[in-house]
């Protein structure tokens, strides 16, 4: 750890699924630090626990990131000096820290079985004492031990908590303090020899060098944890890392956010038409501001002005709106091309377009009109149907509007004037129809036009009627029209 003015700061997610806008949040947090100080990334699987964290959820893990752009200079895929970086590839470590704490009677082994543990757990509740490990197993006697051994039991290794307190603070919260009473002696290592998130996560933080730990406030209560397993290591309280907690992040009803819930995931934005842009912006600012009401920031933005210092103590509260604003603005700050290479893939996926050249010249005439009123790019496909779609038929739901009073008489006379048109740009078209259906016929723009963008485009919500008009060319729209005349 030593030299806290070459940061090196870690984010170190335990992948059971995927990561969710906690996980991301924390992740960028610790991303903005590092670039902020110009210090080091390390990115560490915490994959002790190999029947829930495999093998598909790291991968995805490593692809998130990599999509939001938050690049890592040490860790899975780029290695690095203090490696390997994945847990699961260092039990032997943790193995030989375990034998050290047991040698020098910093730990010792417990031989409680689990029901005996939850049986007496039950009895602290009854009396009203502190729940925890009682020190049952602190100081046996080698007779005890070999009746223990004798009778088949197996040990875990127990960390032996000293009476007192762990007082350290936090660059967020400040002086936290830990009564030891509420701290029981705690597991290092099962049974098997397999060891806990306490144990490895304080082992790797002491030898990857860590100094600032910026991670969620699920985590603040492991922390007197983590730093008896420093004592346990030697290292001097001048080198233990600099403890960062960010606050909670809270759904809107309130409710603690979690990875369970798919909907948090940022696969499911990822795959909903979020930019990873407009995810960082707004993680960015659950907890942390920019300094004045500024919402709309670039990553480089962020960079420059990311410090603790602004992060907020007090819980964060998601909020949807927020992100589809800034996705929006996001999407319209696109260039062109970018919006094109954002749009193929979801029109690809939703079989709007197959990918030829001609399809793709379509769809890019087709972006700016689009580009100004969405707020996901999953909204893309829906939009741009209608000049794709080989056998176009009006929405069954919309079907009633063209039979409206008045609307049938607006057909006809729109089929009538547009045949005549020579030139078939948005322009003449918009001309030509607000002539003879807002002037000649008097009637209101929203009662001229809904029967007519609903024939030509198949619904009411659609890009801008006379740019549709004029993609879809003279023949089709006129083909269109005249199919949604009834008589
Ligand atoms: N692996 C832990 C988790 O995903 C976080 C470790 C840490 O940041 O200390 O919950």
């Amino acid at each position: 750890m030593a030299d806290k003015s070459q940061v090196r700061v870690r984010f170190a997610p335990s992948p059971t699924g995927d990561l969710h806008v906690g996980n991301i949040r924390t992740a960028l947090f610790d991303w903005a630090y590092a670039r902020h100080t110009n210090g080091k990334l390390i990115f560490r699987i915490e994959d002790t626990d190999r029947e829930r964290v495999t093998d598909e959820y790291i991968q995805a893990a490593i692809d998130t990131l990599k999509w939001l752009g938050l690049n890592w200079d040490e860790g899975p895929e780029v290695g690095g000096e203090y490696g390997p970086y994945l847990q699961s590839q260092r039990l032997d470590i943790y193995a030989e820290w375990a034998q050290k704490f047991l040698d020098n009677g910093d730990a010792y082994h417990c031989y409680c079985s689990g029901e005996e543990l939850e049986e007496r757990r039950q009895l602290q509740m009854k009396n009203n004492q502190a729940p925890g490990y009682d020190g049952k197993c602190r100081d046996l006697s080698n007779t005890q031990i070999d009746e223990f051994k004798a009778a088949g039991r197996k040990a875990v290794i127990r960390m032996r908590m000293p009476q007192g307190e762990t007082v350290f603070t936090d660059a967020i919260r400040g002086e936290v303090k830990f009564e030891h009473l509420y701290v029981p002696d705690f597991v290092l290592a099962r049974a098997d020899g397999s060891p806990l998130y306490t144990l490895a996560v304080a082992v790797d933080d002491v030898l990857m060098k860590i100094t600032h730990v910026l991670r969620g406030e699920d985590l603040l209560s492991s922390t007197p944890r983590q730093i008896r397993v420093y004592q346990a290591m030697g290292v001097p309280e001048s080198e233990y890392p600099i403890f960062a907690h960010l606050p909670f992040v809270m759904g809107q009803d309130n409710a603690k956010l979690s990875k369970r819930n798919g909907e948090v995931s940022i696969a499911w934005y990822r795959e909903h038409g979020f930019l990873p842009e407009a995810i960082c912006n707004y993680l960015a600012l659950l907890g942390w501001s920019p300094g004045d009401d500024k919402e709309n920031i670039t990553m480089k933005e962020l960079v420059e002005l990311f410090t603790v210092e602004r992060v907020n103590s007090s819980p964060a509260r998601f909020d949807m709106k927020k992100l589809e604003a800034i996705n929006g603005d996001k999407i319209r700050a696109l260039t062109q091309s970018e919006f094109l290479q954002w749009a193929l893939p979801f029109l690809t996926q939703a079989k709007v377009i197959s990918g030829t050249t001609e399809e793709i010249d379509l769809v890019k005439a087709a972006l700016p009109i689009i580009q100004e009123r969405i707020v996901t790019l999953s909204e893309i496909p829906a939009m741009l149907n209608f000049l794709f779609v080989k056998q176009f038929a009006v929405d069954a739901q919309e079907q009633p509007k063209l039979l409206e009073v008045g609307a049938q008489e607006v057909l006809k006379v729109a089929l009538a004037r547009c045949s005549e048109l020579t030139n078939w740009d948005h322009l003449s078209i918009e001309e030509v129809l607000r002539k003879a259906l807002i002037v000649e016929l008097g009637l209101k723009p929203r009662i001229a036009f809904s029967a007519l963008r609903i024939a030509v485009t198949g619904s009411h919500i659609s890009p801008p009627l006379f740019e549709s008009m004029q993609l879809l060319g003279k023949e089709r729209s006129l083909a269109r029209i005249s199919s949604a005349i009834t008589s």
